[in-house]
């Protein structure tokens, strides 16, 4: 085989090995009737236990992962062995990548986009609208790109930048796909600590 071939097969390999654990957050929930409780993709969500829960659920595709990755990684060792040997190794150097990405994020370094922390930071901030000490009597905080926003009187009640949610995204079909994979489902946003 030229070597421009197995170039192209490894190639191949490494781009199934890398889409194929992250199948379960890319599709999963995507779709009409999973989302019925939120606004449609850009606009900010109000806070809810529907949201809570759905950062729960995006967490859980998220670690779905790997148990998911295990099919890449056996395939590329049997393609190696009896098949084509770039190929399964494109497909065995990303999906073992993957794994060790996400081994390490158990022992530290950058958190996964949806944290239980975060969902526990959404119950409070949404109780806290609820009491006698939120920031105004009508309190309705939102979900914006950049942080938690209480729509009624402005003022922000946390910084938290917002992940993607798995909601439909506003962008053409192939765009939100790719802007997926490449952001791995972490906020779009990255803002230089503001003044206080
Ligand atoms: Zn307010």
């Amino acid at each position: 085989m030229s070597l421009l071939a197995s170039i192209g097969y490894f190639t191949l390999g490494g781009c199934i090995g890398h889409v194929l654990p992250r199948f379960p957050y890319l599709l999963l929930s995507r779709n009409k009737g999973f989302n019925t409780r939120f606004p449609p993709h850009p606009e900010a969500i109000p806070l809810s236990p529907y949201l809570t829960q759905r950062v729960l659920h995006m967490r859980m595709f998220y670690w779905m992962g790997l148990i998911v990755v295990l099919l890449p990684l056996i395939l590329g060792l049997l393609t190696v062995r009896w098949g084509d040997a770039a190929f399964g190794f494109g497909l065995w150097i990303s999906s073992g990548w993957y794994l060790l990405n996400r081994i390490q994020s158990l022992f530290g370094g950058q958190t996964p986009p949806w944290t239980n922390k975060m969902a526990l930071d959404l119950q409070i901030i949404s109780n806290q609208a609820e009491q006698s000490d939120a920031c105004c009597n009508w309190a309705s905080p939102y979900w914006q790109v950049t942080g938690i926003v209480c729509v009624n009187c402005n003022s922000k009640l946390s910084k938290m930048p917002r992940p993607d949610l798995g909601r439909k995204r506003s962008e053409r079909k192939p765009m939100g796909f790719f802007r997926l994979l490449l952001s791995d489902g972490y906020p779009m946003v990255s803002l230089p600590d503001e003044e206080e």
